[in-house]
Order: C-alpha cells, then sequence, then structure tokens
C-alpha cells in the first residue's frame, strides 16, 4: 500500500517536473519577471533618455540589469561606477 502512494507522488513530481520542461521548450513559461518586455520603455540611467527595452543596450553590472540608448552611455556608466 506504502508503495503504491510512493510510485504515485513520483509520478506528479514527474508530470510537473516534465510539463516544466515542455513549457520552457514551447516558450511557453512566463517571461522573466526581472527582464521587462521588449516594447516596455526603460530609462537610461546616463542621458535619462527613454529607449524600448528591445532596443537598448542591456549591462548586467553587480546582479542588476541596466539599459542604456548606446554602447557610449553603457560605457560612460561603467567608467563612473569604477572611477
Ligand atoms: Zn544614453
Amino acid at each position: 500500500m506504502y508503495r503504491l502512494i510512493i510510485i504515485l507522488v513520483l509520478l506528479i513530481i514527474l508530470f510537473f517536473m516534465v510539463r516544466k520542461a515542455v513549457r520552457e521548450f514551447l516558450g511557453w513559461g512566463k517571461p522573466d519577471p526581472m527582464l521587462p518586455g521588449r516594447d516596455v520603455m526603460v530609462q537610461d540611467p546616463v542621458c535619462k533618455l527613454y529607449v524600448t527595452a528591445g532596443s537598448a543596450v542591456v549591462e548586467k553590472i553587480g546582479g542588476q540589469t541596466y539599459y542604456f540608448c548606446s554602447d557610449e552611455c553603457a560605457i560612460k556608466f561603467k567608467s563612473n561606477l569604477s572611477g
């Protein structure tokens, strides 16, 4: 009887794991909550310009994601951090 319960629980876990894997494979999973959608407006911290996340220059610095209008702003921002 206990063996049946254990097998059942394992099957349920397996089902959820497979479902999650299939969803991720097909791209049905929820988008990363840390990243805004491509059409979301994000502000460049250097020149204060608003750009869409899809066209922005994305830099991950110290676990934080920053969006810049151009490479120049990204470089400026990084040199400000280190300097
Ligand atoms: Zn900029």
